[in-house]
């Protein structure tokens, strides 16, 4: 990575309104058969046009192709039923009807190959490619077949890591597991959570990275983060067998949150994407805001492993203010490299 602190998105980034229902998770597509296709080319090509005019140094198809960062990976996998649906608690947060697990789970064929080397042709920047991770998985479902939720994370390990190698193969850069799961089930993490992730990256040469956060800025997290306290020691249980993984860089949640920042001296010596923008507000950062931030992790993570990044993904934001978030986080990664350079 040729600049200090390179910036980056934790992922997902708004369609435009032609593609998709804007401020809308889960929002049905538009348009159909070829018509889609081209259209998610043609919205990808924006996302990263969009990312380049802000600056942003590690880019992404913004998520363009998906409707759900976990349920499009599923929809690919033999197994799943997504007629058979259950209602069931996600994260022990908020009830949502999921498709049934009723077999034994396979990857049909490459689920984001294709878009990613379609990204990969768009750019010579190095570019980070997003997938689910093994628990965030298990718990995005209704499983009636191995009923054994570490068994079924350890199938869905060994299917994310034929994906991840094929995307090694078009070009991806880093390859990202999204765990916000890792914020809820501690006992999980440290008995299974993290040792399926390191199935997910077995063998790979690329950057790994894991994304943790405390979700979209929608109403179920948000009613959720009150709860939490003033305090927000949730990183505390899964970092220090983290700081000991294969796991490169580790993203998190930062500005506006309640984590205590002096928690990332738990995982000193990984990358960490620093998350120097509030996913949940519409109200754009200053870029001294974000340079306060990024001011206050330097202090736990060493100038030339930190990433400056969104909490999460900002699929849900209008599309406006996504972008002038994007150009705040590249305005105030700069004041931090000039203050690291004088
Ligand atoms: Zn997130």
């Amino acid at each position: 990575m040729k600049n200090l602190l390179p910036t980056s998105t934790a992922g997902s980034l708004p369609k435009p309104s032609w593609l998709a229902e804007s401020e809308t998770l889960w929002s049905p597509w538009k348009l159909e058969g070829d018509e889609l296709i081209d259209g998610k080319q043609d919205a990808l090509r924006l996302s990263l046009h969009e990312q380049q005019q802000a600056g942003i140094d590690i880019v992404s198809d913004g998520e363009q192709t998906r409707q759900h960062f976990v349920t499009t990976f599923i929809e690919h996998l033999n197994g799943v039923d997504f007629e058979k649906r259950k209602t069931v608690k996600i994260r022990d947060r908020y009830e949502a009807s999921v498709p049934t697990v009723v077999g034994a789970v396979s990857r049909q064929k490459p689920v984001f190959v294709e878009d990613a080397k379609f990204l990969r042709q768009q750019t010579s920047q190095p570019i980070k490619w997003a997938l689910p991770g093994p628990m965030t998985m298990i718990d995005t479902l209704y499983d009636d077949h191995y009923k054994n939720r570490e068994k079924l994370a350890w199938e869905f390990a060994k299917i994310l890591n034929q994906e991840a190698k094929e995307l090694e193969a078009a070009g991806v850069d880093i390859i990202q597991f999204d765990e916000p799961a890792f914020n809820v089930f501690f006992d999980e993490v440290n008995d299974w959570g993290i040792a399926t992730l390191e199935r997910a990256i077995e063998g790979l040469k690329c950057e790994t990275a894991v994304h943790i956060c405390y979700g979209y800025g929608i109403k179920a997290n948000t009613d959720w983060k009150k709860t939490l306290g003033s305090e927000w020691r949730q990183y505390e249980k899964a970092f220090p067998k983290l700081q000991k993984s294969n796991i490169d860089i580790v993203s998190l949640e930062c500005h506006n949150s309640h984590v205590p920042i002096e928690l990332l001296e738990l995982i000193r010596g990984k990358k960490v994407m620093v998350g120097a923008i509030d996913v949940a507000t519409n109200t754009i950062e200053t870029p001294e805001e974000v340079a306060n931030t990024l001011r206050k992790a330097l202090k736990f993570v060493d100038a030339d492993k930190l990433y400056p990044c969104t909490n999460c993904g900002m699929a849900p934001l209008p599309r406006h203010v996504a972008t002038a978030k994007l150009n705040a986080l590249s305005a105030g990664a700069e004041i931090i490299r000039k203050e690291l350079s004088a």
